[in-house]
């Protein structure tokens, strides 16, 4: 760019604080809003992919995140009796991909992390939250001169470009209704929480065991912060309209028993339904990722089901995508094209996936469920369906 922006950030999660760093870096004048001016608190787990651990390690976040992270080795996945259908060993396929190494390096196996720790060291490189602008909630922008209108009655602005990172249930994506191509809310949902890890179980797995189309998964998530305890992640998908009935948690630790029962000893600390966090999941696919001074990032732009955990990877890219995109000399709108087209390239082949496999992982149907299983023991008599797999989901 010739001259510095003034750019405002909506959102402070993943994509909006990325988002924020890799302009500011750019010299770019950055304004940024979240709901209530301030962060929000994160509870619950991610699995971070090896590429996403390179675009943190890019951004200066990296070695924070590898200490306070678990690196996960393998993926489990099994029925409620132990009986396995299929076993993905990711230490053996970042062997192969280190020619000179017999050890794999962390970077390049996925890294089970706590949500809030994640976005405090996002905050740190960004210089911290002190920078949030008081604000309600965003509910609509003026694409041409880059205003703002939050729930409150306020305006703020204009903007040279509106950086939307407001997430899978976004305000700002009503602007690119016209270029929607498709917009599902699924009918699965989750409740989520993490735990003190059992110390005498080894904790370098995902666990992911069906029964039906009842399905959990568990993975280690490292601390929160240096010499706190490890925990674990456990997301259980129940049907969305049952969420709330579900949220009883007695009726979820049974549930859970139920479907892993090791970790019966752990569950004790369930006591209240607020500890249980609910999550709905959406898959929306748009034309251009951008309209007039507004561009779309992370699950603002493309929420997908976390099915295949590419969700952070996915926001990371799209930030620093646009920085690199700014970089060049030239007007703003030639650099929001050539991030839409970059950016579009790169997801379409993701979205196809995410659609096509989450039914039979998230979904109700029976017959599904069944296919699923076959598909996963198939998978466990093939080596090359195996390193597919891994390939596709974790490269
Ligand atoms: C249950 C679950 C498990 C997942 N597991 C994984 C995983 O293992 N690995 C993985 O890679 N991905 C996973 N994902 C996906 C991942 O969480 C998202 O892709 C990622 O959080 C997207 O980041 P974001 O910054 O785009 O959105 P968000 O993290 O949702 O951040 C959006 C921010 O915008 C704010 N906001 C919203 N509306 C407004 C408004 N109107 N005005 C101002 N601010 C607003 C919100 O408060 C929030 O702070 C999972 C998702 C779910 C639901």
């Amino acid at each position: 760019m010739d001259s510095p922006l003034r750019v405002a950030v909506i959102g402070y999660g993943i994509a909006g604080i990325t988002a924020a760093i890799c302009l500011r870096r750019l010299g770019h004048a950055i304004s940024h809003f979240e709901r209530g001016g301030r962060p929000r608190p994160q509870g619950g787990g991610l699995l971070l992919s090896p590429g996403a651990m390179g675009t943190l390690h890019r951004l200066g976040a990296g070695d924070r995140i590898a200490a306070l992270g678990a690196a996960v080795r393998s993926v489990d996945h099994r029925d409620p009796t132990g009986r396995r259908y299929l076993e993905l060993d990711l230490a053996a396929h970042g062997v192969a991909r280190r020619k000179n190494s017999t050890t794999p390096s962390t970077d390049d196996l996925p890294v089970g992390i706590l949500r809030g720790a994640l976005l405090d060291a996002l905050a740190e490189v960004d210089g911290g939250a002190a920078k949030l602008q008081p604000l309600g909630a965003v509910h609509s922008v003026d694409a041409r001169n880059g205003t703002i209108n939050d729930d409150e009655g306020r305006r703020i602005g204009p903007f040279d470009l509106v950086v939307g990172a407001d997430g899978a249930d976004s305000s700002l994506r009503e602007h690119l209704r016209p270029g929607i191509r498709r917009d599902h809310l699924y009918a699965s949902a989750a409740l989520v929480c993490a735990l003190p890890a059992p110390t005498e179980r080894s904790s370098d797995r995902l666990e992911l065991i069906y029964r039906g189309t009842s399905h959990i998964a568990v993975w280690p998530v490292g601390r929160r912060h240096p010499g706190s305890p490890e925990m674990l992640n456990i997301a259980v998908n129940v049907p969305r309209r049952e969420l709330a009935a579900r949220r009883d948690p007695a009726d979820w630790r049974r549930h859970v028993v139920g479907l892993c029962p090791w970790l019966e000893p752990s569950l004790s600390t369930i006591r209240e339904s607020r500890q249980l966090l609910e999550y709905t999941y959406r898959h929306t696919e748009l034309r251009s990722l951008r309209r007039g001074r507004i561009v779309l990032l992370g699950d603002a732009a493309h929420p997908m089901s976390p099915q295949l955990g590419q969700g952070v990877d996915l926001a990371l890219a799209d930030s620093w995508a646009l920085g690199e995109a700014l970089r060049d000399d030239g007007p703003l709108e030639k650099a929001l094209e050539r991030f839409d087209h970059r950016r579009r390239m790169a997801l379409s082949s993701r979205q196809r996936l995410s659609r096509w496999v989450t039914p039979a992982f998230q979904g109700e149907s029976r017959a599904l469920a069944i296919c699923r299983d076959g598909a996963l023991r198939i998978a466990a008599r093939s080596a090359l369906l195996r390193r597919a797999m891994i390939r596709s989901i974790w490269s």
